[in-house]
């Protein structure tokens, strides 16, 4: 047999041609917007879609693969503003012919569904969050209940999330979560160890426990707080180096955690925990279920249970009716507690919440980003101090990344993302992934540098 050189190469041509076409058809690009609950989301999707050879990618902002589906966020104005634009960018690219099949989930989709279906009609099925059979049967992948216990990931491979439970059963009057995820619904604690070992296994070093709200683990399905038995048993998987909590509730904290934490080397000496405002008045309408007492004395046992550790948290300014006193209020609280980490929201009124159905949103715009600019001036300020005392001292860093110059890792009282980070001096080869001594030459901010100690 012989093949007419021009045939076989208009043949091959045409073959190459066609499986990049099928390779591009075949390909499925999720888009993650939000918060890192929304990430493992997008993970467990992907796992799923993994689970039967498609192909995915993660984030690619360009028009490589046919298929794009785009998990939403909806919490605040801010975040839902970025995801509508992002819909559009696709809707625009599908228009064009640069992409064939849009799908939008997460957050926004599952709360104005209907809306957006009748103003993005490009977009050919809005799905909600709890729609994973729905969105994998659009995608031609069946559910595999067998891959729950496994996760692909899409941050760098030596951390990862674990999200330990959906949904939330607070009534904060400003938030709409509950709205869009529902009442808070734990992962069975052993679905949670083997994700855990199957993420040490694949290299994961650092594993981020994150939920709506972690201090209410385990109380829906074992009636009592489980989430300091689960970061004990998680300490125990061989590889899992640091373990950090995220999103902790301020109310009915499960304290035992902190025994945990003090104790296990590997269970990191850091606890995010927002605690949105500090004046009575003020929480009480926000419906936190925490006052002033109780939110000072808890940062005081925190600290005196587990000494050094650092605290991230949460502050919320221009709610409705936050006065002049109630805001000077606020910033001396920040002052005198010199948290280690600190962010601030404004107040974004959400219908259907308590807060957007009762109160009038009476604090002005700018008078809201003027406080929450004095509150990060503050911070700002503390956070430098704090990092200027680090010089001299040794901590162990997990490295993240190479830059030319550095490399960019973080202390264990860094979370990825939202903190500080490490820049060490490349006085010696290192590897992303590994944890080094560091010793501290110098401080800014939120930086940190440092060299490697011999
Ligand atoms: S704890 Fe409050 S702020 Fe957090 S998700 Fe639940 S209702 Fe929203």
């Amino acid at each position: 047999m012989f093949l007419n050189t021009n045939r076989y190469l208009y043949f091959n041509f045409h073959l190459l041609t066609l499986c990049s076409y099928l390779k591009k058809m075949a390909k499925i690009n999720i888009i993650t917007l939000g918060c890192s609950k929304n990430l493992v989301d997008s993970e467990n999707l992907a796992t799923q879609i993994n689970g039967e050879n498609i192909e995915f990618a993660f984030d690619e902002f360009n028009f490589d693969s046919d298929t794009v589906v785009i998990n939403t966020c909806g919490f605040i104005a801010d975040a839902k503003e970025e995801s509508v634009n992002t819909i559009l960018e696709f809707a625009e690219a599908k228009k064009n012919g640069k992409i064939k099949n849009l799908y939008v989930i997460g957050c926004l989709s599952e709360r104005y569904k209907e809306e957006l279906s009748k103003d993005i009609p490009e977009v050919d099925k809005y799905f909600g969050v709890n729609d994973m059979k729905e969105i994998l049967k659009q995608l031609n992948a069946d559910y595999k209940k067998e891959l729950l216990g496994e996760r692909v990931i899409s941050t760098p491979s030596h951390f990862a999330y674990l999200k330990i439970s959906e949904g939330c059963d607070r009534t904060c009057a400003f938030c709409a979560i509950p709205l869009i995820r529902g009442k808070h619904v734990s992962v069975p604690f052993d679905l949670l160890v083997s994700q855990a070992k199957s993420l040490a296994k694949k290299g994961v070093k650092e594993l981020i426990l994150i939920a709506q709200d972690l201090s209410y683990y385990g109380l829906d399905i074992y009636k009592k707080q489980k989430l300091p038995e689960l970061a004990e048993k998680l300490s125990e998987i061989k590889g899992l180096e640091i373990i950090r909590l995220h999103y902790a509730y301020p109310a009915n904290f499960p304290e035992d955690v902190l025994k945990v934490m003090r104790e296990k080397k590997n269970v990191a000496k850091y606890i995010d925990i927002p605690f949105q405002h500090i004046s009575d008045s003020v929480l009480r309408r926000m419906r936190r279920g925490h006052n002033r007492k109780q939110t000072i004395d808890l940062i005081k046992k925190i600290r005196q249970e587990v000494p050094g550790i650092a605290i991230r948290t949460t502050l919320l300014v221009g709610f409705p009716g936050e006065t002049e006193k109630d805001f000077e209020e606020l910033k001396d609280f920040v002052k005198e507690m010199r948290f280690d980490r600190l962010g601030v929201f404004t107040y974004s009124e959400e219908e259907n919440t308590y807060g957007g159905d009762n109160y009038e949103d009476d604090v002005p715009d700018e008078v809201k980003q003027a406080r929450a600019d004095e509150i990060m001036e503050i911070q700002q300020q503390i956070s430098y101090e704090i990092n200027r005392q680090k010089i001299g001292k040794i901590f162990n860093v997990i490295i993240d990344k190479e830059t030319g110059e550095y490399y960019i890792g973080r202390t264990e009282f860094d979370s990825p993302e939202v903190d500080n980070e490490v820049f060490v001096n490349k006085n010696k080869p290192l590897k992303t992934g590994n944890i080094y001594e560091v010793k501290i030459t110098g401080a800014d901010t939120f930086e940190l540098y440092g060299e490697i100690t011999d």
